[in-house]
């Protein structure tokens, strides 16, 4: 388990207030100008050491996407850091108290990166339903435009910089990269087709990294202790660091917490979340990162470590870190028929395999709730998922076909025993 003492967010629970005095003696904004002075290569190269893998979902590695914003002085255009603040994944809120109880770190993290990639500026779009948050975060910006930590010479660094807050309107698409570049500019939230990527053309057209709250909050710490200490933990130099998960669903205690990069999944539950209502054999399945990635089984989830690759190794992800926790009183293909109807209702609907498709994988998982279906049917849906995967403009395609496809790899003789069960019924 992870000491006290090797916690980043120091104020998750928010314990004492978020304000600027409180932040500093946290240790936030100390001495902010020295980190920036040692420059832009030195800030590239701890954060590709710490290993830091983005927190978005994603998981590319920091150091290296910030490593491809080209030279400002060869591109004469303004050069741009967005975050993603928009976080909408279910059974994700792990932002949402960096934001409500730590937004210092977030800003202070914001003006170190952005000078690594020669932005002048930075744009924090937040999801719309963050009303408090976003109002906690305005007022952290307030306080460091007051005290000179933003603005002109920002932090007595040199390098001029400004944080601007952005509330988005609450559609979900709005955190994949592109779409929300699009809503920032004020059109529709519609991704946008990569090549050319945002480091290329992003906000305005100009170079530009997006990147996700908690990713851009670590960052002083990281630089402060080290991207060796950083990279001290995990289970491996892919893997590394500490990481917030939100433990949410059939728990005794659903909390967010910071714990190590690779922690088995059981011990997760049982030391932070007070354990599986009914105790561990009473575990069906676990969505292991947010909602859109494949659930496991019990037998799986006995053993699983949580990191990007052992996850990816189980056909799963650590996404976002979103645990969703289900005990054997869950209908799990209701579940999962509920997660199609919000990947359906969330489509832009640009692409037809995702316009279409996700409306019809909800349909025939209604469907298959009820059992009013025949078993080739299952094999069917199974197809019509891989017919969407990877055939679309955004994730949102993959995000909508893989919860389905975890449920027919791992409860396909339920769903199978539903079918039967409606055709005795009927009969
Ligand atoms: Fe829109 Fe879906 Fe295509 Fe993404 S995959 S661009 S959400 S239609």
């Amino acid at each position: 388990m992870l000491d006290d003492k090797d916690r980043i967010f120091t104020n998750l629970y928010g314990w004492e207030p978020h304000n600027l005095a409180y932040a500093q003696k946290r240790g936030d904004w100390d001495n902010t100008a020295a980190l920036i002075k040692k420059g832009k290569e030195w800030i590239i190269d701890e954060m590709k050491k710490s290993g830091l893998r983005g927190r978005g979902g994603a998981g590319f590695p920091t150091g290296l996407k910030w490593s491809f914003m080209p030279d400002p002085e060869k591109t004469g255009k303004p050069h741009y850091l967005v975050i993603n603040a928009d976080e909408s994944e279910p059974g994700t809120c792990k932002d949402r108290d960096i934001l409500r109880n730590d937004p210092h770190k977030l800003i202070e993290g914001a003006l170190i990166a952005g000078f690594a990639m020669g932005a002048h500026a930075a744009y924090i779009y937040i999801r719309g339903e963050f009303y408090n948050e976003g109002s906690a975060v305005i007022e952290a910006i307030d306080e460091a435009y007051d005290k000179g930590l933003l603005g002109k010479n920002a932090a007595g660094s040199g390098w001029d910089f400004d944080v601007i807050l952005h509330r988005g309107a609450g559609a979900y698409i709005c955190g994949e990269e592109t779409a929300l570049l699009n809503s920032l500019e004020g059109r529709k939230g519609q991704p946008r087709n990569k090549p050319p990527f945002p480091a290329m053309a992003g906000l305005y057209s100009c170079p530009t990294t997006v990147n996700n709250v908690e990713t851009i909050a670590v960052v002083p710490t990281i630089l402060r202790r080290g991207g060796d200490w950083f990279a001290s933990f995990g289970k491996d130099e892919k893997n590394t660091g500490t990481k917030l998960f939100c433990i949410s669903g059939h728990v005794e205690q659903p909390c967010n917490v910071e714990e190590e990069m690779g922690i088995p999944l059981k011990e997760l539950i049982d030391k932070h979340a007070g354990g599986v209502r009914g105790g561990w054999d009473n575990l069906l399945a676990v969505i292991p990162g947010g909602s859109s990635t494949r659930l496991l089984p019990k037998d799986i989830c006995d053993n699983i470590l949580m990191d990007f690759d052992s996850l990816r190794e189980v056909q799963s992800g650590l996404g976002t870190a979103g645990v969703i926790v289900m005990d054997k009183s869950t209908d799990v293909i209701n579940a999962i028929c509920r997660l199609s109807q919000f990947y359906m209702h969330e489509s832009c609907g640009q692409c037809t395999p995702c316009r279409e498709g996700t409306g019809w994988l909800w349909r025939v998982m209604q469907r298959m709730v009820r059992g009013n279906a025949t078993v080739d049917e299952i094999d069917m849906l199974l197809e019509v998922t891989r017919e969407i995967e990877g055939h679309t403009i955004c994730a949102l395609g993959d995000a909508a076909a893989w919860p389905v496809q975890g449920l027919i790899n791992h409860f396909r003789p339920e769903m199978e025993k539903r079918i039967m069960e409606y055709r005795k019924a009927a009969a």
